[in-house]
């Protein structure tokens, strides 16, 4: 089943405490894409310059995923700088550089068209809705977002989220987003917008689920050592609906394997700068790190203490 993304291809400049990196790949259909390839076909919309090394392009066909729709125009490739503190669960913005992405007018190729799946990840809201008309029936429709379009494209990110089955973003985004500060209400006022299922990452504490009938919350799994938190979101965007993808089958049970396995990929990430810890990973281990999230969350029925 294929998986048709749009979103940013960039250059990142990152500093956390424990290192910074300058110009190393990044970007949210990257991570996203990454993630989501290692459980099913994979189609990138995007746009690079021309300072986009060709290193960097194998790498994507290397992992299997489509770049048909991954356009190079003169220009530079989109850029952001961001910084961690040792809060390590959101980063400060420095600088954002949309460069080629200002003006970009994606037209897909016709067999995108017919991608089963889309995830709208964090990109321009109109540029997000022009690429999902062009998909001819999606059977799931899954979207991100951050500050940066909730404060400066508002109105275009709400036409955006009618039409969008998941929203999957960060408590600090959901709050913003709802303008609610308790989760709970803002996670209702959200899906009044349109999505029938809200997914609030919150870092470090794991992620909860909201839908009409049930809240479902994962842990994130305990590191000793988190590196660099970029790509966390979107790599478990990629978990989840490369999971949703592969299985086609979109139940409460489902998705709820989807979060655990989106928490899965979001775990790796952290573990390195850029791409380097899930640009190789194998299947074992991806299920290994699944078992030990459930045995994580496992616990009996209580004996009878009230009644002895
Ligand atoms: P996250 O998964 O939330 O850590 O996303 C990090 C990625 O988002 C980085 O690799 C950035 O290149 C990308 N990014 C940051 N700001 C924006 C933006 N305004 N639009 C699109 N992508 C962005």
């Amino acid at each position: 089943m294929s998986l048709l993304v749009v979103g940013s291809v960039a250059f990142d400049s990152v500093k956390t405490p424990f290192g910074e990196a300058e110009e190393i790949l990044g970007g949210s259909a990257t991570y996203f894409s990454t993630a989501a390839s290692y459980f099913t076909d994979v189609n990138l919309v995007a746009v690079v310059g021309e300072d986009f090394p060709s290193q960097h392009m194998n790498f994507l066909k290397s992992r299997g995923i489509n770049i048909a729709g991954l356009e190079r125009q003169a220009g530079k490739t989109f850029r952001w700088k961001g910084e961690y503190g040792y809060q390590l669960n959101e980063a400060q913005t420095l600088e954002t550089h949309l460069n080629v992405f200002q003006d970009f007018k994606p037209a897909l190729p016709p067999f995108y068209r017919e991608a089963q799946g889309v995830f709208l990840a964090n990109i321009d809201p109109e540029l997000q809705i022009d690429v999902l008309n062009q998909v001819i029936s999606p059977k799931i429709i899954a979207c991100d977002t951050m500050n940066f379009w909730i404060s400066g494209k508002r109105e275009a990110l709400l036409n955006t989220l009618k039409h969008v089955d998941i929203l999957i973003i960060n408590d600090g985004e959901a709050r913003q987003l709802a303008l609610e500060a308790n989760l709970v209400k803002a996670a209702k006022i959200i899906r009044s917008y349109g999505p029938k299922h809200l997914i609030v990452k919150r870092g470090e504490y794991g992620a909860l689920m909201f839908n009409s009938q049930s809240i479902f919350a994962a842990p994130a799994f305990p590191l000793e050592n988190v590196f660099d938190p970029t790509g966390a979101g979107d790599s478990f965007a990629g978990g989840f609906m490369g999971y949703l993808l592969n299985t086609m089958n979109f139940s409460e049970a489902s998705m709820r394997q989807a979060v655990i396995f989106g928490s899965v990929m979001a775990s790796f990430v952290v573990e390195d700068f850029s791409l380097n810890r899930i640009k190789a990973l194998d299947y074992e281990e991806i299920l290994k790190r699944y078992k030990e999230f459930k045995q994580l969350t496992h616990f009996e029925e209580p004996v009878d203490v009230f009644n002895q």
